[in-house]
């Protein structure tokens, strides 16, 4: 697991009160890549990843109920102009319950390593185990 990014994670989520616990890290699970093109919409709480070896399309967590819904989704870049991540997402859970609360999205350029959160959104998927096997 990628600590820098989890971090990242963990930090945002702190200063937006609903702290991050569990994590999952996005591998495609066609070709094993850890590498993504990536499009959002935070708004409508919807992401898509792009593998960049096989180029194979995955909608995560959730995002495939609501996909249909969402008009348009914007590609993700660092500010370094590139746009190939390395994808982790974090969960904060409803107190002694093993339902999510709020997801974030984290993302960790390939080309100069900069990592954050790139979009964050209520959630609310009953079994946050289910919804992180899903990223
Ligand atoms: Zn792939
Ligand atoms: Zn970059």
């Amino acid at each position: 697991m990628n600590t820098k990014l989890r971090s990242q994670i963990v930090k945002y989520s702190t200063e937006n009160a609903y702290i991050a616990e569990h994590f999952a890290t996005a591998i495609c699970s066609t070709c094993r890549s850890e590498v993504f093109r990536l499009v959002m919409n935070e708004d409508e709480g919807v992401a898509v990843r792009i593998c960049t070896s096989c180029e194979g399309e995955h909608a995560i967590g959730d995002s495939n109920e609501y996909l249909e819904d969402v008009e348009e989704l914007y590609r993700i870049e660092c500010t370094c102009d590139a746009n190939q991540f390395k994808i982790m997402a974090g969960v904060a859970l409803y107190e002694g319950s093993e339902d999510v609360r709020w997801f974030y999205l984290g993302c960790e350029c390939v080309k100069c390593r900069l990592s954050g959160v790139y979009g964050d959104w209520k959630n609310e998927f009953i079994g946050y185990q289910a919804l992180l096997d899903n990223v």
